[in-house]
C-alpha cells in the first residue's frame, strides 16, 4: 500500500465505500438484455419538463463561472414554499446541503443521531467528520421513537436526523413527534423532505425554530436528479454560516435556469406526482402477492421478503429489472428492499420478472 495513505484522516477508514447501484447500460451488457428497467435509485420515470429541459440547453457561456448567489432561485423556492427568500440556501443537490450543514456542526468526537434504516449518506457523513453516529431504533410502523432519541441526546449530541418519508421505509413523521424533539433538545433537528411531494404531510410548518434545518431537492418529484440542486430553509444567523463552509459555485446556470423553469411548470410536476402516485397504490397490491409490502408516502415501496434481499435483486437483474437490496442498510436486515415506482410499463416488467420468478420456484 501507497505510503501517502497513512496521512490520511484515520475516521475515514470507518467509512464504508459508496457502492452505488447498476446502471441499465451495465446490466444490458452483463446480461446480453434488449430491455433493462431501472427502480432502484427513486427517480421521476417520466423525465423533466420540457420546460426545464429547454431553459437549460439555452444557456451557452460554459466558459464563464456561475454566480455565487443565484437570487432568483431563491426566490421562486421562496414563493412555492411560502417562506422568506433570504433564509434558502441552496447546495449541489441535498447531498450538497447536508455535506455544508455537516461540515458546520461536527467536531471530532461530536455525535450525530440518525433513527435507523434511514438514507446512508448521513453515517458517512458524520464519519467522514470523525463525529458518531448514534443508532436509534424506529418503532415497529418505522415512525421515530422521540423518548428513545431524546435519551441519547448527549452533551456531544450536535445534529438529530429526521427524514420524512423515509428513506427506505416510506413512511412519514408525526408534527409532535417532532417538535418535541425540536423543543426538547437544543441540537439542530435535520429534517430531511427529499419526497416530500409524493406525500400528503410535510413539516414545513416547523421551519421557524432556529434549530431546524427543513432540506429538500429537485432530484425526486421536478426529474432533475442528473442536474445536483438541493435546498434548505434554515433561519438566517446560520445561513450566514453555510455561505461560508460552502464552495464558493456550487451550482451550474444551466442547472439553476432549468430549476426555475421547473417551478414555472409545477403543473407538469403534480401530473407525475399524480401518475407515480396512483402508480405505487397499484403496485403495492400487486407486490402484496410477493412480499409484504409497508405503506409509502414516498415514490418507492419498502418490502420484506421471504428470501434474502440479495438473491431476489440478483434474479431480478437477470431478467432486466434492476431494484435496491437494503440488506446493507443500517438496520435493515437480510430480507429488505426497495422499489421505487416507474411508470405502468416498468411496473408491469417487475411484475411479469416476479411472476416467472415464482414459477421458477425462486420466489
Ligand atoms: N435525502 C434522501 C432521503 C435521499 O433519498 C436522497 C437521494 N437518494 C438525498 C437526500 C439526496 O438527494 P440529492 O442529492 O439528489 O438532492
Amino acid at each position: 500500500m501507497s505510503k501517502i495513505i497513512h496521512k490520511i484522516k484515520e475516521c475515514i477508514k470507518d467509512v464504508p465505500e459508496y457502492v452505488a447501484g447498476k446502471s441499465i447500460e451495465e446490466v444490458k451488457q452483463k446480461y446480453g438484455l434488449k430491455k433493462v428497467v431501472k427502480l432502484a435509485s427513486n427517480e421521476n420515470p417520466y423525465g423533466a419538463s420540457k420546460k426545464a429541459i429547454k431553459a437549460f440547453n439555452e444557456f451557452k457561456n460554459f466558459h464563464i463561472y456561475p454566480k455565487t448567489d443565484f437570487v432568483e432561485l431563491r426566490e421562486k423556492i421562496a414563493e412555492y414554499l411560502k417562506v422568506d427568500a433570504n433564509r434558502i440556501v441552496l447546495g449541489a443537490g441535498m447531498d450538497g446541503v447536508l455535506e455544508n450543514i455537516f461540515k458546520m456542526f461536527l467536531n471530532t468526537g461530536d455525535e450525530v443521531i440518525i433513527p435507523i434504516p434511514s438514507f446512508p449518506y448521513y453515517h458517512t457523513l458524520t464519519k467522514v467528520h470523525c463525529a458518531r453516529d448514534i443508532h436509534v431504533n424506529r418503532k415497529k410502523d418505522f415512525r421515530i421513537d422521540a423518548e428513545m432519541i431524546l435519551s441519547k441526546v448527549s452533551r456531544k449530541t450536535k445534529i438529530i436526523i429526521v427524514c420524512s418519508p423515509n428513506n427506505p421505509t416510506g413512511n412519514v413523521e408525526r408534527k409532535e413527534d417532532v417538535k418535541k424533539l425540536i423543543e426538547e433538545t437544543d441540537a439542530l433537528v435535520f429534517i430531511d423532505e427529499a419526497y416530500v411531494e409524493f406525500s400528503n404531510n410535510d413539516l414545513m410548518d416547523l421551519s421557524d425554530y432556529e434549530n431546524v434545518v427543513i432540506a429538500r431537492t429537485f432530484s425526486k418529484a421536478f426529474a432533475l436528479a442528473n442536474l445536483r440542486i438541493g435546498y434548505a430553509v434554515i433561519n438566517e444567523d446560520l445561513r450566514r454560516e453555510y455561505l461560508k463552509v460552502s464552495t464558493p459555485f456550487p451550482l451550474s446556470t444551466s442547472a439553476v435556469n432549468a430549476a426555475i423553469a421547473a417551478l414555472d411548470d409545477l403543473e407538469y410536476t403534480k401530473q407525475c406526482v399524480n401518475l407515480i402516485v396512483e402508480e405505487r397504490e397499484r403496485l403495492k397490491n400487486e407486490l402484496n402477492k410477493f412480499f409484504r409490502v409497508y405503506p409509502s408516502q414516498a415514490n418507492f415501496l419498502f418490502v420484506k421478503s421471504d428470501v434474502k434481499s440479495k438473491k431476489v435483486a440478483e434474479e431480478l437483474l437477470k431478467k432486466g429489472v434492476i431494484v435496491r437490496d437494503c440488506s446493507n442498510f443500517v438496520g435493515c436486515d437480510e430480507y429488505s428492499l426497495r422499489i421505487s415506482v416507474g411508470t405502468k410499463d416498468d411496473n408491469d416488467f417487475l411484475l411479469k420478472a416476479l411472476y416467472d420468478l415464482r414459477n421458477e420456484g425462486v420466489l
